[in-house]
Formats: structure tokens, sequence, C-alpha cells
């Protein structure tokens, strides 16, 4: 099996960056898979405010047919009609939610969210969440909130993105060490010039502690490129795994969470 990467950012053409039109589209993230020879990847809608139409709908109809490329929605779970946009995203395909409770202004662990959460765990949909400091109150988006959800839903796939970051990776830790249904996303995290980078002690220590069947790579393209992808690579594989733990992290891990999930 292939590689195959988590957190791509995908938008219509021209939204990511004005001056690069392509960039940021469904087919420059193709060629770069291809180039670095990643076979596909999970990619997130656009986040409402940055596009006019529905970031959802518009993600499953712009992935390319026949491309390995697997759309997970955007959705607040604590809007009144984060129930009904939930089942919209698994009619239109979408296999997965990427959650951003800083951007949408939620605190993880609001019992407004209680139902969604509840849904999503039927469907066994995991769910993206970033934690790491990202402006907004700290208090309501600290990593250790997941584990009120995670001990909740012990059946939810939760991906907790960026492991807090160096800020909060204690926290982010603990929790990943109490509650089998969480997976840490290294994702911006493997780079001294990475937004939320970890040092590769702690990295290793997560393989030790958790476990390499726990830990899932993403690119954050387009906000990192081809050169940090690759370099990311590169780090991954310098941590001198075994083969197949290698292999979990760079897509065995996500592949076995999309093919769980039940709809
Ligand atoms: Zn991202």
């Amino acid at each position: 099996m292939g590689i195959f990467v988590n957190h791509c950012h995908v938008f219509p053409r021209g939204c990511f960056n004005k001056d690069k039109p392509k960039l940021g589209t469904p087919d420059d993230l193709l060629g770069l898979l291809k180039r670095l020879g990643i076979d596909g990847a999970v990619v997130f809608a656009p986040f409402e405010y940055k596009v006019r139409m529905d970031p959802n709908e518009w993600l499953s109809e712009a992935l390319p047919e026949g491309a390995n490329l697997i759309g997970f929605a955007t959705i607040n779970p604590v809007k009144r009609n984060s129930i009904r946009k939930l089942e919209k995203a698994i009619d239109m395909g979408l296999k997965g939610i990427k959650i951003h409770p800083p951007i949408m202004k939620f605190r993880i662990n609001d019992d407004r969210a209680e139902a969604f959460y509840s849904l999503a765990e039927e469907y066994r949909l995991p769910l993206v969440f970033h934690t790491g400091v990202h402006g907004w109150l700290l208090r309501n988006y600290v990593p250790i909130l997941l584990d009120d959800v995670a001990q909740a839903h012990p059946d939810l796939p939760i991906i907790i993105e960026h492991i807090g970051g160096a800020e909060f990776y204690q926290e982010a830790l603990a929790v990943l060490r109490n509650n089998e249904n969480t997976y840490a996303g290294i994702t911006s995290t493997l780079q001294p010039e990475d937004e939320w980078h970890i040092p590769l002690k702690d990295i290793t220590k997560l393989i030790r502690v958790i476990g390499a069947h726990r830990i899932i790579y993403g690119t954050d393209y387009p906000y990192r490129l081809e050169g940090e992808i690759e370099e990311d690579l590169k780090i991954i594989r310098g941590l001198k795994m075994t083969p197949e733990d290698e292999e979990r992290i760079l897509g065995g891990n996500l592949r076995r969470i999309l093919e769980e999930v039940r709809v």
C-alpha cells in the first residue's frame, strides 16, 4: 500500500491565492502528490468564511473522478443545523469532519455538540480536531477537553491534530494515553519552522507510549508546500521505525479508520 496522507486543504480556483490561482485547487494538489509518490489524500472543505457557496457541497462536486481524494466536511457542531449538515455531508459522499474550535468559536465539550458527536459516533465518522494555539480563548479548546468527548463516545474516532503544539503537547498526550479511540495527528509538527512544532524526541516518545498504530501524518497543503512535505517524509523515514510502523503512520491508520466508517 502506498502513502495516503491526511489534512490537505482545497479551495476553488483563485480562492487561496489570487496571484497564483491554481494553488490550493484539487488539481494542483494531485500534481504535487504525484510528484512526491503519494497515492492519495484526505482533503478538507474550505472554511465557511473563505467561500461564498456551501463549502461541503463545493468539495463534493470538485473532487475529480477517479482520483484517490477523500473529502471531509467542515461543520460547526454547536450550530442548530449541524445534524442536518452531517447527514447531508454523508449523502454527498464525504467521509469525515474537520473541526476547528478557535475558528468556529465553540467550546469543545459544549453540551450543544453532544447530539452531533453521538451521530458521528454511530457512523464511526472520524472527527479531525485542530488543537494548538490559534487565537481566541485557549480555555475553550485546550486538548484536555477532548477527554470528555472521547470518554463519552468510545466508538468515535478522534484525530487530535497538531497534538496541541509544543504548548499543549502534554495535555494531548494525556488524552491520547487515556483513550484508545484518539489518534495523534502530526501535521505541521515535525520541522522547527512549523507553527505547532514538537521536538522529535516527543514524537518518538509518542510512538513508544501510544504506538504507531495511532499516529497519522498530514500535510497542511497549501499552507505548506512540496519542499516541506518532502522534508516531512524524510524526517519520518529517519525515525528508524519498522517498515510496518512507518506504513501505518503514512497511510495505514487513516485507511483503516475510513474502512470502518458505517455509511
Ligand atoms: Zn490545516
